[in-house]
């Protein structure tokens, strides 16, 4: 039996993939590199832009036939959008065998053993190709949106959070992930022993604010996320940790101070600011302006002056102005981001920004953009060039494949051992990536 995970959409998205497919591999399922190749597809959705969701649905689509030509393969439809849009989904693709909203994703080993499981065991005892019945947890689709290098041996997810209690008015995230949910410190710290122990050497903890983590430990006393980290960076066998995403809110002093004192964490933060007019900003319910989001990242190259910044950006929220959007390339000058996600406002269904008038039109948002994007490649540009003739630390992700500590890609080919930490020269830049040689 084989089993072939797609999910769109951020990191989150990605690692919920790997925690849908964790039954099906218990099962007996063997990872597939492509649906053709499949008896089980699971899709996990995203619905936070239009585009990000009619992506999804068009896959469903196209997997129409796959299933035609089989009608006992699986097809399981998971994530924001499934959340979204469940029943029209259910409507609309009636071929499909399970629909399961992002806020279902804690029952779905138990939605899924008991929807699945004749269908499961009709499926075993077809399947003479496998008959040792062994499973495997590599081989996912890589997100098509993810960074290359995404599922390695190597880097190992953790989700520390679920859902969101901000209220960012153009945002959906809130309305299909719920509100914030914190897993237990001990969980946690379990989850990545155990993965360190796999061979993980990197922790990338996860979240849609993670750094607003908090939870009370078995021994009674409050834990935050500045000690979680020091926690997961004591474990043995791990060298880095990473987060995703932190709210630029809960970027206080304490973490500043935590990332200063925990060698292989404090190297790079993404600190999403979405637009550099304080109008915009208080429009989108940021809780932040365009000096005090400055003054928090100056104080975070302060304490760490090596520091890469990364950011998200939005163009052509309702209302905003080519002031506005000056603003906006202003605050871009000033952060200097090591590389930035740039994005054509969407307007989302249910959320507050969407009851208004999407009143920037097409052609100034793409021009918008463009602008934007032409300004921050030179921002990422100069970060890879002035990276080239150094000799930096580099985790092996995928196999001659892997990130500097600050987050840059680097390709050097061989000599290809993931989960090695190795020193590569930097000798050139090709699009995003730098090129090395291993020292
Ligand atoms: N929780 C993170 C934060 O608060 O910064 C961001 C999570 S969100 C899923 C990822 C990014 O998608 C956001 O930072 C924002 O730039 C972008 N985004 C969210 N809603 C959007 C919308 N309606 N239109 C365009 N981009 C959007
Ligand atoms: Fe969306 Fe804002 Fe929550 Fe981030 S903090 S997930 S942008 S509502």
């Amino acid at each position: 039996m084989r089993l072939h995970v797609v999910a769109f959409g951020c990191q989150m998205s990605t690692a919920d993939g790997g925690e849908l497919a964790a039954p099906l591999l218990a099962r007996g399922f063997r990872a597939a590199a492509a649906p053709e190749d499949a008896d089980a597809v699971i899709l996990n959705t995203c619905t936070v832009r239009q585009h990000a969701e009619d992506k999804a649905l068009s896959l469903i689509g196209r997997l129409k036939p796959w299933k035609e030509a089989n009608p006992d393969r699986v097809l399981i439809v998971a994530g924001c959008a499934a959340e979204r849009l469940g029943p029209w989904i259910r409507r609309r693709f009636p071929y499909v065998d399970l629909v399961v909203g992002a806020k279902s994703i804690e029952d779905y080993p138990k939605v899924v053993a008991e929807a699945m499981a004749a269908k499961f065991d009709a499926m075993a005892e077809n399947s003479a190709a496998f008959p040792d019945g062994t499973s495997s947890t590599t081989g996912f689709s890589a997100a098509p949106e993810s960074p290359v290098g995404w599922l390695s041996p190597a880097v190992a997810p953790v989700t520390i959070m679920r859902g969101c209690n901000y209220s960012c008015s153009y945002c959906i995230v809130p309305h299909v992930r719920g509100r914030e949910s914190y897993r237990p410190y001990e969980v946690v710290l379990a989850e990545a022993r155990a993965k360190a122990a796999l061979g993980a050497r990197e922790i990338l903890l996860l979240g849609q604010t993670v750094n607003s983590w908090r939870a009370r430990a078995e021994d009674g006393v409050e834990r935050r996320f500045p000690d979680l980290l020091r926690a997961v960076a004591a474990i043995d066998g791990v060298a880095r940790v990473r987060f995703e995403s932190p709210h630029p809110r809960f970027f206080d002093d304490a973490l500043i101070e935590a990332l200063r004192g925990i060698p292989g964490a404090g190297d790079h933060a993404h600190l999403p600011v979405q637009s550099g007019s304080d109008r915009v900003l208080a429009l989108m319910r940021r809780n932040y302006a365009f000096d005090s989001f400055l003054e928090r990242v100056g104080r975070l190259r302060a304490a760490l002056p090596s520091i890469e910044v990364s950011t998200d950006i939005i163009v052509g929220f309702p209302t905003e102005t080519d002031d506005d959007f000056e603003r906006t390339l202003e605050l871009v000058e000033r952060l200097r981001p090591a590389w930035t996600y740039a994005f054509k406002y969407s307007p989302r269904e249910g959320t507050e920004s969407a009851r208004g008038v999407d009143d920037v039109p097409a052609a100034v948002k793409e021009e918008r953009l463009a602008r934007l994007n032409a300004l921050c490649d030179r921002f990422a540009e100069g970060a890879l060039k002035a990276r080239v003739g150094r000799s930096v630390e580099v985790l092996d992700e995928t196999g001659g494949y892997g990130r500097t500590r600050d987050g840059f890609r680097v390709k050097w080919g061989t000599p290809a051992e993931p989960g090695r930490l190795r020193t590569v020269r930097l000798t050139g830049v090709m699009k995003r990536t730098l090129l090395g040689e291993s020292e």
